[in-house]
């Protein structure tokens, strides 16, 4: 049990600008490849992010000096970093691909945060590493300024996501289909191992290696199944039980990920990689943005059918770590595997069940929130601004929600059955707790990203300002409630690369 103690023996380090405790730094070095960020002499902080580098104890001015600058381009390296780029494979778009790797991030290392928590802190955009491929290691600015927004929008939207600590412009041009200006984000994580992580032992027949990472997972993100008798399926459990959760959060707020392959599920249960990742205006069920996703697998409505997928493929990973016999540890992951539907639905339910006000999940709450969402389908209504203008009604003001709908005939409808529902008092505190007045949309995510490319970061700190309260109407943003009108609607989003 060394490894246990190794964990839980740390005390923490002070009086230093960055406390690492790296442990995945430790493993066997086919794990990893150890590298260095590249430099950025032109670099320029554009934020940090206070409140999470407090999180961390990183004092938040001496991460806004000079040295923090540094240190957040790749510049310098903090006393005790060890920077390296960690070994992963996947699935991509259902196709395999046996070996990815950090390509264009690299791993400073780990800190324990305030309330004990280990996480790590990564540079995104920091250059070129052994797995690479033919990529140049770095990000255009744009995509790191949509990360920023968007973890962080999730964080404040009570999801569990991987931060961004601070993004700096690097001062330099990136060569894709034209010349970007070229960004990196430091992003925070309660751990970057992802599915594609265990696949990649997996697929090497490296028996040991699945087994010292899949007991670093255990000892880091489960310590709750130390000592269990069957700890690898029990592990299946807990993954999937966290990504059942995570899926039904992402849709009850309308948000798309675009880009669920293997590699791209962390086995944490954070929301991890945000590249073409979207959330709906106008409410339908097949809707994709991503320009890649031609065949629409990661579209709304199939999110929780595409954990599964995933969650498929890592219980093969954990497969031959169990000893019995063949036959019968597949049918235990398999059996494991079918309780998915019972997870996701329930959070599915109780979430929407929330939004709508209702008290009580009964055996007809599945079909009305179906039927709430054919309603909004066909009559191409905002899904946010829906929820968030219903909680409008039961403070006593319809004509919020009236405006949503050009065709009052089915509203009508549906509100009487609402009513009936919620036998004339729904739940609204349930209701202001869940249903945000601001997103991030896509539309002003593209505005501020245009902006940010002519030097402008106004209005890239106003919107992270604006969705710091997201469930709170506020009259300052007022711009950034409104849905998009139809000429400002964004359909299509690219991956970050
Ligand atoms: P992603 O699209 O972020 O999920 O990345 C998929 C794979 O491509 C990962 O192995 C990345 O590290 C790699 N990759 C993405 N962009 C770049 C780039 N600009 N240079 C090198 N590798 C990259
Ligand atoms: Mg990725």
């Amino acid at each position: 049990m060394a490894w246990l103690l190794h964990f839980h023996n740390q005390g923490r380090k002070l009086g230093m600008a960055i406390c690492f405790d790296n442990t995945y730094a430790q493993m066997p070095d086919r794990f990893f490849e150890r590298v260095a960020p590249a430099h950025y002499p032109k670099a320029q902080l554009l934020r940090v992010n206070a409140s999470l580098a407090d999180e961390l104890g990183i004092d938040p001015d001496w991460l806004e000096s000079k040295q923090g600058e540094a240190i957040l381009a790749g510049n310098e390296l903090a006393d005790g970093a060890e920077p390296i780029a960690q070994a992963y494979a996947g699935h991509q778009f259902g196709g395999w691909v046996p070996q990815l790797g950090d390509g264009r991030a690299v791993l400073l290392g780990e800190v324990i945060d305030r309330e004990g928590r280990r996480r790590d802190i990564q540079l995104k955009g920091a250059g070129r590493t052994p797995w690479s491929r033919g990529g140049d290691g770095k990000s255009p600015l744009g995509p790191v300024l949509r990360e920023y927004i968007v973890s962080e929008a999730m964080v404040a939207l009570g999801v569990p996501t991987t931060r961004a600590l601070g993004v700096v412009a690097t001062g330099e041009e990136v060569q894709r289909e034209e010349p970007k200006p070229g960004g990196v984000l430091t992003r925070v994580a309660a751990s970057h191992i992802r599915v594609g992580t265990f696949q990649y032992f997996h697929a090497r027949n490296d028996r040991e290696g699945l087994r010292l990472l899949g007991e670093h997972v255990i000892a880091r993100h489960y310590p709750e199944l130390i000592g269990q008798q069957q700890p690898w399926m029990a592990l299946l459990e807990s993954v999937l039980k966290r990504q059942a959760a995570l899926v039904a959060k992402w849709m009850q707020l309308g948000f798309v990920h675009g880009v669920m392959n293997t590699d791209n599920m962390a086995v944490s249960g954070e929301t991890i990689d945000f590249g073409p990742c979207a959330f709906l205006d106008t409410f339908s069920f097949g809707k994709v943005f991503s320009s890649i996703d031609r065949g629409g697998r990661y579209a709304w409505d199939q999110q929780p059918l595409m954990a599964h997928w995933n969650l498929v493929r890592f219980a093969e990973t954990l497969l031959p770590l169990i000893d019995s016999a063949e036959e019968e540890k597949v049918e235990a992951a398999e059996a494991v595997l079918a309780s998915f539907e019972e997870y996701f639905q329930k959070v599915y339910y109780r979430g929407f069940a929330d939004k709508l006000g209702l008290r009580v999940v009964g055996p007809d709450t599945g079909s009305w929130i179906r039927s709430t969402l054919e309603l909004l389908e066909s009559c191409h209504v905002d899904f946010t601004r829906f929820f968030a203008s219903l909680g409008d009604v039961v403070r006593g003001q319809e004509s919020n929600l009236r405006s949503e709908f050009q065709d009052q005939g089915p509203l009508n409808a549906w509100l009487s059955k609402w009513r009936a529902i919620t036998e004339n008092q729904p739940d609204i505190e349930r209701m202001s707790a869940c249903n945000p007045w601001r997103i991030p949309r896509n539309h002003r995510i593209e505005d501020l990203i245009e902006a940010a490319e002519s030097d402008d970061f106004i209005p890239f700190h106003r919107l992270v300002d604006a969705l710091a309260h997201p469930f709170e109407k506020d009259p300052r943003y007022t711009d950034m409630e409104a849905a998009p009108r139809p000429e400002e609607c964004v359909d299509e989003t690219f991956c970050g690369t």
